[in-house]
């Protein structure tokens, strides 16, 4: 869809979508909603019953590695000069050395090698094209008790803003929840009217994976859209009606052996769940549990 300037109209959100507040004081997040979806035992537990997770503080474990390269690559930007032959020795040399995550950091200077290669080819301006719009875009929308954080947002070509999620996980193969994922990104950006005035229009989403150096892109439908609202309503509704344990625990993955994990989170009589949210932003838990990929796969028919 275009309008006479040529430039695609954005994503309209839909009117009848009630933004009530969820119930409860928490705020609705991307890991709030996917958290339901994954496993409602656990949501009542962290999100109703408001039970900490124990903490990790061991360095070196995936979702740890996730969070470095989101830091790295994002301050990558601020030390790019635009003034120096763009070279593939020149970006890596930008980027940290010796660490686990080496290859991720060969493939994203690889990666922004290429990207600037078809920039300057393109005859567009680096300084507009190859530098994102924004980085690490924390938005809230108080009235709605939403929130979260855009990874990267880029200008195109034809007048929108791209919205980038930076995947360190292996979930860019469920391509339906990073469509829903990167939807509920578009409500933040479009609903916050500085983010929409400073960067908007926008309507593309777009995926970057550092550990096989994969890029998608592709315009946001209405479908998947409604599909991300039919997704939010569901928390919203459920956690309105149900009002107590028995209601939480009564659910088509209410038992623990569903998940993969051989201990429950949560046993009577402790202060703590014993591991932290199962969907991280990155979801990087994906790497470590076994049972992630099936129940994944469960919940992904049970959304059909
Ligand atoms: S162990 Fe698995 S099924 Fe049980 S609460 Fe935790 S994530 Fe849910």
């Amino acid at each position: 869809m275009s309008d006479d300037s040529g430039v695609k109209s954005e994503v309209t959100l839909d009117p009848k979508f009630n933004y009530e507040p969820c119930n409860g004081d928490f705020v609705m997040r991307k890991s709030t909603l996917q958290t339901f979806m994954y496993c409602q035992r656990y949501f009542y537990y962290a999100f109703i019953r408001k039970m900490p997770p124990v903490e990790d503080t061991s360095s070196g474990t995936p979702a740890q590695l996730g969070t470095d390269f989101h830091a790295e690559s994002s301050e990558f930007y601020t030390k790019v000069n635009l003034d120096v032959p763009m070279t593939y020795n020149y970006l890596r040399s930008l980027l940290p050395f010796d660490t686990q995550t080496d290859a991720w950091y060969d493939n994203f200077a690889a990666f922004e090698l290429g990207r600037y290669n078809d920039i300057v080819m393109k005859k567009l301006d680096p300084a507009l094209y190859f530098m994102p719009l924004a980085n690490e875009l924390y938005i809230e929308i108080p009235y709605q008790r939403v929130a979260g954080t855009i990874d990267r947002l880029w200008r195109l070509e034809d007048g929108r803003t791209m919205i980038q999620d930076i995947k360190t996980g292996n979930v860019v193969k469920n391509k339906t929840a990073l469509r829903r994922e990167l939807a509920f990104y578009c409500h933040l950006a479009t609903e916050d009217h500085e983010t929409m005035e400073k960067f908007g229009p926008f309507g593309v989403i777009s995926a970057y994976s550092p550990r096989d150096n994969s890029f998608w892109i592709e315009d946001l439908t209405p479908r998947t859209l409604e599909a991300m609202y039919g997704w939010w309503e569901l928390v919203d509704y459920e956690t309105r009606s149900r009002n107590n344990t028995e209601q939480w625990l009564r659910n088509p993955f209410g038992f623990c052996e569903n998940c993969g994990y051989s201990h429950p989170c949560w046993v009577e009589g402790e202060t703590t769940l014993a591991r932290q949210v199962p969907v991280t932003p990155d979801d990087e838990k994906t790497n470590t549990t076994t049972g992630w990929e099936s129940k994944a796969t469960k919940d992904e028919e049970w959304r059909r």
